[in-house]
């Protein structure tokens, strides 16, 4: 385990010195309403309680290196699903460009939950042949006595798509820091295995 992490640091300051290699898209996606813009703005920094500044480079779009397992990783984050005024095509771009996925549905609302199953049918559809992290992210879960979705379903809906699962609350900033720490293990779990 030492000489395994020991390597991979290694290799990785190399990269990211030459190329800015430990830097991801993630982009956040799901129906409006399920709390999105509400764990961009946790990221951002906006309630501060994650420590280290936020770069916001559009008024959607955020930068953030975090310390994740001893190596730093910058997320840009990108919350534009729901920016109609630009067009149905923003829809296309996001499933094009991301890196990284969070497909948030609120367990409160069912409809938002089965809406998730579609999105992850149409970014499969849409990157065919890569295979990318995706968090199957169930928020509000402060809301116990409005739940529609159980904690199994979403887990047992995360096996089906191949992806990890995590409930959040952004309302008491319960697990959103985990939900970040856990898109950029994803990754790097990706990316050392195509390094081997
Ligand atoms: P978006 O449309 O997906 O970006 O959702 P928003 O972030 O705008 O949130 C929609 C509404 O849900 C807002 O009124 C938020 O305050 C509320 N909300 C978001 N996350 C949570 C949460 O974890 N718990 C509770 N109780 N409310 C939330
Ligand atoms: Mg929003």
């Amino acid at each position: 385990y030492y000489r395994r992490s020991w390597s991979s640091e290694s290799s990785d300051s190399v990269i990211s010195s030459e190329s800015g290699n430990n830097c991801y898209r993630v982009v956040l996606i799901g129906e409006h309403g399920v709390g999105k813009s509400s764990l961009a703005n946790i990221f951002a920094g906006v309630h501060d309680s994650i420590d280290s500044d936020c770069e916001v480079l559009g008024e959607d779009t955020y930068e953030r290196t975090l310390m994740v397992d001893g190596e730093s990783a910058t997320i840009i984050l990108l919350d534009m699903w729901d920016n109609k005024r630009e067009g149905e095509w923003i829809r296309d771009h996001c499933m094009q460009v991301g890196e990284a996925y969070l497909i948030v549905y609120s367990i409160t609302d069912r409809a938002s939950f089965e809406k998730a199953s579609e999105l992850r049918i149409q970014l499969r559809r849409a990157r065919q042949k890569e295979d990318i992290p995706i968090i199957l992210v169930g928020n509000k879960s402060d809301l116990v006595r409005c739940r529609e979705v159980s904690v199994a379903e979403g887990r047992a809906c995360a096996v089906v798509f191949d992806c990890k699962f995590i409930e959040t609350s952004a309302a008491v900033q319960h697990n959103v820091k985990e939900l970040f720490e856990g898109i950029v293990r994803q990754v790097r779990l990706r990316r050392d295995s195509k390094e081997k």
